[in-house]
């Protein structure tokens, strides 16, 4: 976060990236060991050398799954019949003596594909790092995520001009962004149709989810370089639309290119010594309650009675010394509403290892984000509870994030020389998204935290769709 200045309001500008690349390579992130040898994954022999890999068993299964969720969906988007892969799905490693198939300039060279995974088009194939890359990843955010890799890389194949002719005029973030939407439609047809027993736990997705925001641009990377991935926040949002919409959302990707919700650090950030993070001092908590003060005061209808909650950090550990009758409510680990004195209470230690661990300040922007939309919910008489009423906090902590993007042109409350507001820096809705996933209910109060996906989703509806994506957010956890 960095503090705005009036800005100049540029519109974002679409510019087309011309189609010049005939491999897509990924990066995404073992010793040992081949896991599928095959010319075509219909009829994958598996060659297990090294059972140590935490997903031997689990992709090859996966890969089949991926497989047939084409051959039996592919028509519903595109009106045709499917082709398989005809160069088949590859593992590479060192000293691996298998024959690649031929195409872009790779000839089974492990260092060509480490730390990667691709889809050569020129060969109609995918590789990918089974030494490094996968062992690690699997290891770090557990074995799904390397079949999501797999099933972003397959989507690549399904845009190839052999089986798609539109998507190479298209940015290649939005190509980028279709692969990962193709990827979260074939994990969320899992978890209803399943074809090989797989299922997905809770943790499995939400592993699979912080190993996608892993591999997000850097912050501050253009959308428009020709290999942008797009950034965290972008990628999960695109796995989610094809997760919970299925292939439409995906398909419909090119002819309404998503915006990438991707900018750069402004000079100004970029002249601090520290850009993109507050220092984590009293200043950051002041500044992040009178921003939300700011954002929500303009955005409440006038019928609405509203005092706007005070912010304050404790580093007690016991918030309920602070409020002044009993009516204190645990909205997530780290932050408390107080009724009678409308006090947002945040803990320090649990936000500093917030910021510590995320790393980053709008992980703490969020949970401050999430008290006030508990005092608004109170102030608009919202009769949601347990994990519905914590769904609606993300998303009303997401309008206000959506508000501070400094790409959007009409803010709730424009920044003035008398009344600067935060901003957000390059990186800051990754960090929401991460504080999001990772909220734990370990708390010895029991609140029902739900799901992670269900909260980072409701986040985004608000950044993206405001108080329209709250209204649709409201209206399904009142059903
Ligand atoms: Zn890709």
């Amino acid at each position: 976060m960095f503090f705005s200045a009036p800005r100049n309001r540029k519109k974002f500008a679409v510019i087309f990236v011309p189609a010049i690349f005939s491999m897509v390579a990924c990066s995404a992130p073992i010793n040992s060991v081949s896991l599928i040898s095959s010319e075509n994954p219909t009829t994958t022999s598996i060659a297990v050398e090294n059972l140590d890999l935490p997903y031997n068993e689990f992709l090859p299964l996966a890969i089949e799954d991926i497989q047939k969720f084409w051959e039996n969906h592919y028509n519903d988007i595109y009106g045709n019949n499917y082709s398989d892969l005809a160069g088949g799905v590859h593992a590479a490693y060192p000293n691996s003596t298998e024959v690649m198939p031929s195409g872009c300039d790779y000839a089974g060279d492990y260092t060509y594909v480490e730390d990667n995974a691709f889809y050569c088009d020129e060969g109609d194939f995918i590789v990918y790092d089974d030494a490094k890359l996968f062992p690690e990843f699997a290891n770090q955010f557990g074995p799904l995520v390397t079949a999501v890799i797999l099933a972003h890389e397959w989507g690549h194949a399904i845009q190839s001009p052999a089986r798609n002719d539109v998507i190479y005029s298209l940015r290649s973030t939005t190509i980028e962004l279709q692969a990962d939407c193709f990827a979260g439609a074939w994990v969320g047809h899992v978890q209803s149709d399943t074809i090989n027993g797989l299922s997905f736990s809770e943790a499995d997705i939400t592993g699979a989810l912080l190993g996608m925001m892993q591999i997000g641009d850097s912050p501050g990377d253009s959308s428009y370089d020709p290999s942008a991935h797009g950034s965290g926040f972008d990628r999960v949002s695109a796995f989610q639309d094809g997760f919970v919409g299925g292939l439409a959302p995906c398909a419909g990707y090119e002819t309404n290119e998503p915006e990438p919700v991707q900018f750069g650090f402004s000079p100004d950030e970029m002249s601090r010594p520290s850009p993109g993070d507050f220092p984590f001092d009293q200043d950051m908590f002041t500044s992040l309650g009178h921003d939300l003060t700011l954002f929500w005061t303009a955005s409440m209808a006038t019928d609405v009675s509203w005092i706007p909650p005070t912010l304050v950090v404790d580093s007690s550990s016991d918030a309920s010394v602070l409020c002044s009758d009993s009516q204190v409510d645990l909205i997530v680990e780290g932050v408390h509403f107080c009724h009678a004195d409308s006090t947002v209470i945040i803990d320090e230690t649990v936000a500093r290892n917030l910021y510590t661990d995320t790393p980053g300040d709008f992980a703490v922007g969020y949970l401050a984000a999430l008290g006030f939309a508990e005092a608004v919910q109170r102030a608009t008489q919202s009769s949601l509870s347990g994990y519905s009423r914590l769904l609606l906090d993300s998303c009303y902590a997401g309008m206000w994030a959506g508000d501070i993007i400094p790409l959007n042109a009409n803010p709730v409350v424009v920044p003035t020389e008398a009344e600067p507001r935060i901003a957000l820096s390059p990186g800051d809705l990754d960090e929401a998204v991460r504080a999001a996933l990772t909220l734990s209910d370990s708390q010895t109060t029991a609140i029902d935290l739900g799901s992670p996906f269900a909260r980072v989703d409701a986040f985004r509806q608000g950044v993206l769709r405001g108080t329209v994506g709250c209204a649709t957010v409201a209206a399904q956890v009142q059903n």
